[in-house]
């Protein structure tokens, strides 16, 4: 693995090296301006699809208002010259700016839209926008005569302006790549697999939603600039959708969501593109059968294809991390017996159908809460009403005796995380980077401390990953930090999930039905980790149909049946609960049931 990563940095190494001889290389040939064009206009397209990769790849947002983007930052800058005669490398800024304005004027307006329709608004926005130019500017929207930076008072020349492209293109790249590989990039992406794992673990989904498409908009807004500095023109032809096909070409051949994906496929495009360029009308058609042809055989794109391979993919770890245990992690310090959740008489109702109909609960700090009922009883219902997912029919819900905040989002940086019973694993993403991705709510650095690498980010990702390590060992995956998530068996995949939630070093945990499909050693690391936690001074709300599994554990056991609570009381006492009995008569023998 070492070698291959060796081997990819070399390659980089080239690619760089080759971008830097290149302009005195073509000055041997017959045209060199038109050679540097070529690689200033691939350059460009480079950070658009950066950008793009930002928000679709990462961001899971399907944006089809990236060229409207790049016309903004172009209509910015040329305007503010015309207009004021501003210092190009400020309009650059200027650019970046207005699109980046743009971006968050459409993402707050279809906060609430899915992704096919959210990729609706933005196709419709970005044609108003070409609208808008084309009319209000006259001249069918044209403006000429933007003119490009000077250095030491002389205007840059091609090759100068060749270095400038290249040079932005590098900072997009690292601004995408520490963007992506910190805690703000862990809850992007976390957002693209689930709105709701991601308000779990603290992630406000629109306010991360914005931020991320301000980003891609920023970056966008700045390709719009070179793009209108090096033609001295823009127009509203450069926001049609049409033409920014060829992004989509270059992202899905390179890789969608992959860090290196965007720049390797723009630079094959360019290059074919470049052989093909006396084609004529077959020009369109090699890239859309090019398209086509990807997206068959490799989906992933060359990069993602490569990651997923053998050789490309970390292996277990021979030995474990180094980790000092379990004394480095302290999860909470709770009140042994203090009561942290408490609802009281808490009603939801899905139409006719009374899935928790007049609960009262009290959820105690270094207790684990077992809740046991038939199928359907409620309660997966009543912890999505504890947690917010679903809003009250009436009730009340506290915590530590002031209320609940209102949103699933709030409530986990109140201090409650939840497992939900359907698994929602981050698969694609290392054992590791799940378990970092718990750990938003504990970050102490911003997102530009993150994208300048400044002493917090590494403080802060230094000791996360530490405990991460700790955490995985804990539960025996410490061999497989590194591999992909979607890699583990079903019960490993389960335990991780509750590692990640435990990351967040909440002061309740909620398990729903953590134990289906475990085997009997997975069974017993879960055991161990939930008496851990509880010794921690957790509370820790355990929904089993695991009687078993449950009765070992559980210090207090709620007992649902129709929305309703039929016995409250130690495990032993409700073990011989005649109401209890009843209730699970004819289903099945409770003796057997409770693991008699
Ligand atoms: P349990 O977790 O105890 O198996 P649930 O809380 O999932 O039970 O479900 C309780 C009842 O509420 C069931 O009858 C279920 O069909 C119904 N229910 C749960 N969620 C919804 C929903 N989102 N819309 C409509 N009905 C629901
Ligand atoms: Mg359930």
């Amino acid at each position: 693995m070492k070698s291959t990563n060796i081997a990819l940095r070399g390659l980089g190494l080239i690619a760089i090296a080759l971008v830097v001889i290149f302009p005195f290389w073509v000055t041997s040939t017959a045209n060199p301006e038109s050679y540097l064009n070529v690689m200033i206009t691939a350059g460009t397209s480079a950070v658009l699809t950066l950008s793009l990769n930002i928000c679709m790849g990462y961001g899971g947002l399907l944006s089809l208002a990236h060229t409207g983007m790049q016309m903004m930052g172009g209509y910015a800058i040329g305007l503010a010259m015309l207009n004021y005669d501003i210092n190009p490398w400020i309009g650059i800024l200027i650019a970046a700016a207005a699109s980046t304005i743009f971006s968050i004027l459409m993402i707050t307006i279809s906060l609430r839209a899915t992704y096919l329709y959210f990729g609706m608004i933005t196709l419709a926005a970005n044609l108003i926008a070409m609208e808008s130019f084309r009319t209000a500017l006259g001249n069918d929207g044209m403006i000429t005569e933007i003119y490009r930076p000077a250095w030491g008072g002389v205007d840059l020349s091609t090759r100068q302006f060749y270095f400038l492209t290249m040079g932005i293109l590098a900072i997009a790249y690292l601004v995408q790549r520490n963007t992506i590989l910190s805690g703000f990039g862990r809850a992007t992406m976390a957002l693209r697999e689930s709105t709701d794992t991601a308000s779990a673990l603290g992630v406000s989904p629109n306010a991360q939603r914005v931020k991320i498409f301000a980003i891609a908009g920023g970056l966008a807004g700045v390709a719009g600039a070179i793009l209108a500095m090096q033609g001295s023109f823009m127009s509203p032809e450069i926001g049609d959708m049409g033409g920014g096909l060829i992004f989509f070409v270059g992202l899905f051949l390179g890789g969608v969501g992959t860090l290196v994906g965007p720049v390797a496929g723009v630079a094959l495009i360019a290059a074919i593109d470049f052989e093909i360029r006396f084609s004529g009308a077959y020009r369109t058609l090699i890239l859309g059968a090019l398209l086509l042809l990807c997206m068959m055989v490799l989906p992933r794109g060359i990069v993602g294809t490569f990651r997923a391979s053998r050789l490309g993919s970390p292996h277990e770890l021979k030995e474990e991390p180094d980790t000092s245990g379990e004394e480095i992690i302290t999860i909470s310090n709770g009140v042994v017996g203090e009561i942290a959740i408490e609802a009281i008489d808490v009603v939801k109702h899905f139409g006719g159908i009374k899935a928790v109909d007049g609960v009262s609960i009290s959820i105690k700090s270094g207790r684990v809460h077992g809740i046991i009922g038939p199928n359907g009883s409620g309660k997966s219902t009543l912890v999505s009403c504890l947690t917010r997912y679903h809003q009250l029919t009436s009730g009340e819900v506290k915590f530590f005796g002031a209320r609940m905040p209102k949103t699933p989002h709030k409530v986990a940086r109140a201090g409650v995380t939840r497992v939900f019973q359907i698994p929602h694993l981050f698969e694609r993403v290392s054992v590791r980077d799940n378990v970092l991705t718990g750990m938003y709510l504990q970050e102490r650095y911003t997102w530009i401390e993150a994208v300048l690498r400044m002493p917090r980010y590494f403080i802060s990702t230094r000791a996360e990953e530490k405990q991460a390590a700790a955490l995985l060992h804990l539960v025996g995956l410490g061999k497989k930090s590194e591999i992909a998530a979607a890699n583990l068996s079903h019960g490993q995949k389960r335990l991780l999930e509750i590692v990640r939630a435990v990351s967040a070093r909440p002061k309740v945990l909620i398990l729903d039905e953590p134990a289906t499909g475990l085997t009997q050693g997975e069974l017993d690391a879960l055991h161990n980790l939930i008496l851990f936690l509880k010794n921690q001074g957790l509370a820790v709300v355990l929904i089993e149909h695991n009687v078993e599994f449950l009765m070992g554990l559980a210090d207090v056991v709620t007992v649902l049946e129709s929305g309703k609570v039929i016995a409250e009381d130690r495990p032993e006492a409700v073990r011989n609960d005649p109401r209890v009995i009843e209730a699970y008569l004819g289903r099945t023998d409770i003796s057997e049931l409770m693991g008699e």
